[in-house]
């Protein structure tokens, strides 16, 4: 056993429906305005973009069910994302071979720390300030393609105190997830325990202290989140 300078860093992970088993992540891709809503009223042109890619890191998932308040922000956002979990990965994956490497789905959240991102766009600088930060990736359980097959379609949504913010359509996706995959692998040797949050809606906006975000997506469980 190896001897460690300092005690080892918690390995990040999820639960799974349906097992006490936990799923240990590694990486988490991003992928930007996936949905031609969203890209539009973040100002660009949907039709014109080849894909592209963030990441956070693998410890800002958090699974309590509370997201605390930022610092150094005043304009949080939140975008409902299904997350993608890869069982195994490689480099260079066919679309048509992408599936296979997908273990299972679940909802999370890419929090934003929006006005920071807006300065970095403006400044030509990356957006991890914006992004990747503790607690910006709240997740629900996992459930395993292998008991409900591979999700390309449904409704997503997500609500604020009750109220619709958030609502579309997994198949809006531009990139869909084995085109995703695959594009990734061309970059990347993306690996098991790697997680995709596959892109948002349209309708993205503030939180404030004490809101509840009500996380759907059509066949996996309902993710609600308070802000504290
Ligand atoms: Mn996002």
């Amino acid at each position: 056993m190896t001897d460690y300078v300092i005690s080892v860093p918690v390995q990040p992970s999820l639960a799974v429906l349906g097992t006490d088993a936990r799923f240990p992540v590694r990486r988490i891709y991003c992928i930007g305005r996936n949905y031609a809503e969203h890209a539009i009223e973040m100002g660009h042109d949907p039709d014109k973009e080849p894909p592209f890619f963030f990441q956070k890191n693998g410890d800002n998932i958090d699974d309590s069910g509370e997201f605390p308040y930022p610092p150094q922000s005043n304009n949080v956002h939140f975008e409902v994302e299904m997350i993608v979990a890869l069982q195994s990965g490689g480099s260079n994956i066919s679309k048509k071979d992408a599936l296979q490497h997908v273990f299972g789905y679940g909802i999370g959240l890419d929090m934003t720390r929006r006005d920071l991102q807006g300065e970095m766009k403006k400044m030509g600088r990356p957006w991890e300030i914006g992004k990747a930060f503790e607690r910006s990736a709240p997740m629900g359980p996992l459930l395993p393609a292998a008991q409900i097959g591979h999700i390309d379609q449904g409704t997503i949504s997500l609500a604020v105190n009750g109220q619709i913010c958030q609502e579309g359509d997994l198949n809006q996706m531009i990139w869909k997830v084995p085109e995703q995959i695959s594009y990734l692998s061309e970059y990347y040797d993306i690996a098991a325990g790697d997680l995709i949050m596959s892109g948002t809606p349209a309708g993205v906006g503030p939180i404030q202290k004490a809101d509840v975000m009500t996380c759907c997506v059509k066949g996996l469980p309902t993710l609600i989140v308070e802000v504290v």
